[in-house]
């Protein structure tokens, strides 16, 4: 929807340069607000911040990209094609899943070399396999492509899902879900991980998230050339072709709201940025307990939204090798003794579990040019529970855990590894917290159980403060590229709906 009728431009602040934001800050400008962007550290993208360090670039979180479409359709509202900005490489396998038994699965998107593989750990769960996919794209059609972009505002709109959700026991865990069609234990873990990836707990998240199985399967699973970081580029630079300005090292002090609207941001350093409206991509509880500590509506959903449950935190490492392996995938999975277990001490806490399961990423594998010549640029990913649940000194034990893990990771994946190290840096749940406010040192914000998704989940736009919105992981409908681009089309069609039906009111 285009606002011609708007003169002169209404002015909109986005805060946080994720890609919920970005997203948004493109819509928005595209649409004919004059928008600017305003991120806290010295580049754009957030989770997805990239660091170089010895001629190795690191994407710093997202790495799996799925559902090209969320983000073709981000490019198209401003008429340009994604393509013409970045290319999306297709990765296969999607994942290799490797348990300690030496067993191994490589999670491909071709379904006789899926069902081969099925069949090796149990034949009967072909056909469960099947039932499966099945489940998940049923909810991939009712919970991603007819509720994954609309704004859960009212009650009415979580009444109006509630009989699909009953219909596809939403109720129900996705693993209770995964296990009710398969049942050797290796392929319950390959088929219900995923949630894992936005933050959920398999044993506890709604079934709703299996959908991510049939989206995997429905595209692929993709890799931009040049990193995710190269997707993050993208989309500044059209957000500034299209005239948008983004202020980087730029933190947002407030939000100032006068007469019950926001009319401005203050920038920490004091000047104050007037504006129309204001949309934040900085996590829920900063914005609502922080940014809008002076105003009761702040200080009480920040109260409100801090007691919520918030999904764990990760420990990132990321290390470069002067050497390459044969025979490794972009994206392994390596799991450990224990599934639910595990799971329960990286939701619950109070510590450290003895154990891990990790996500390794060797981005290099599918794009050479990530590392000099010879070498493979890796991170690896372990979570962790937020500091919440478990308030641990990370600036004591992060480079213990490191190398507890880089020992794990040479005996069981990279031999050799510790030889050959070039470069370490990591990411703890201290620098989710002090270098992206997050709360707790959370990964992926408010956690996605039923009893806070959708409606439950912080509003696309405030309740009370009618020009205040809000886009990224904390909010509709969650976690993840696709939900976090998603999330910033439902907020961006509310804004220009909020606009039109103003200039319509206006004399
Ligand atoms: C290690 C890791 C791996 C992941 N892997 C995947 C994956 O493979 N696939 C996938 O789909 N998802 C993945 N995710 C999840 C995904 O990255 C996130 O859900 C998504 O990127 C979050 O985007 P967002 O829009 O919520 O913004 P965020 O990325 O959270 O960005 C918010 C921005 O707001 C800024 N900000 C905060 N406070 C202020 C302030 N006061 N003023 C100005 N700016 C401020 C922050 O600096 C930050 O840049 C991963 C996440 C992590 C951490």
């Amino acid at each position: 929807m285009m606002l011609d009728a708007i003169r002169p431009p209404r002015t909109a602040a986005v805060i946080g340069a994720g890609f919920g934001g970005l997203a948004l800050a493109i819509r928005l400008q595209a649409a004919g607000l004059a928008t600017t962007l305003y991120e806290k550290r010295d580049k754009p993208g957030g989770r997805a911040y990239v660091y170089e360090d010895r001629g190795f670039t690191f994407d710093g979180g997202p790495t799996v990209i799925t559902d090209p479409t969320c983000l073709e359709d981000v490019f198209e509202a401003a008429g340009r094609r994604l393509a013409d900005y970045v290319e999306l490489m297709p990765v296969s396998p999607f994942y290799r899943l490797m348990w300690r038994d030496g067993r191994a699965f490589d999670y491909v998107n071709d379904q006789d070399a899926l069902d081969a593989q099925i069949r090796r750990f149990a034949p009967q769960d072909v056909e469960g396999y099947r039932r499966f996919l099945a489940y998940s794209q049923e909810v991939f059609e009712e919970g991603y492509l007819k509720l994954g972009a609309v704004p859960f505002l009212h009650f009415s709109d979580m009444i109006k899902a509630a009989p699909q959700l009953l219909r596809l026991q939403a109720w129900r865990s996705v693993y209770s879900m995964v296990a009710r069609f398969i049942c050797e234990p290796h392929l319950r873990q390959a088929f219900s991980f995923h949630s894992l990836l936005v933050g959920g707990n398999p044993f506890a998240t709604s079934s709703i998230y299996a959908l991510i199985h049939a989206l995997e399967r429905k595209w692929g699973v993709f890799f931009p050339r040049g990193g995710t970081g190269a997707l993050v580029k993208a989309m500044v630079r059209l957000f500034e072709e299209l005239g948008g300005q983004v202020r980087l090292s730029t933190p947002v002090d407030e939000v100032e709201v006068e007469e019950g609207r926001a009319c401005a941001v203050r920038l920490k350093g004091g000047e104050r940025v007037p504006c129309d409206l204001v949309a934040s991509n900085a996590d829920v509880v900063h914005t609502y307990g922080t940014l809008l500590r002076n105003t009761a509506r702040g200080r009480q959903e920040g109260a409100r939204l801090a007691g919520k449950r918030h999904s764990m935190s990760l420990f990132v490492t990321y290390f470069g090798a002067r050497r390459t392996w044969s025979n490794l995938a972009q994206h392994t999975v390596l799991f450990g003794p224990r599934y639910r277990g595990l799971v329960r001490d990286i939701f619950r806490g109070p510590g450290l579990a003895a154990d891990f399961s990790l996500y390794v990423h060797a981005p290099s594998v599918t794009d050479p040019s990530l590392a000099p010549a010879g070498c493979t640029a890796f991170y690896v990913l372990s979570p962790v529970p937020h500091l919440g649940k478990a308030p641990l000194d990370w600036g004591r034990i992060g480079p213990l855990y490191r190398d507890r893990i880089l020992a794990h990771l040479e005996q069981r994946l990279l031999p050799g590894l510790r030889e050959s190290l070039v470069t370490t840096r990591m990411l703890t749940p201290f620098g989710f917290r002090d270098e992206l406010n997050a709360h707790h040192g959370s990964a992926f914000s408010i956690e996605p159980i039923l009893t806070q998704s959708a409606w439950f989940r912080p509003h696309n736009r405030d309740d009370r403060i009618p020009n205040l919105y809000f886009t990224g992981a904390g909010t509709h409908p969650g976690a993840g590229v696709p939900g976090v681009v998603g999330s910033a089309k439902a907020t961006a069609g509310l804004i220009l709906a909020d606009l039109a039906a103003d200039g319509a009111s206006r004399p």
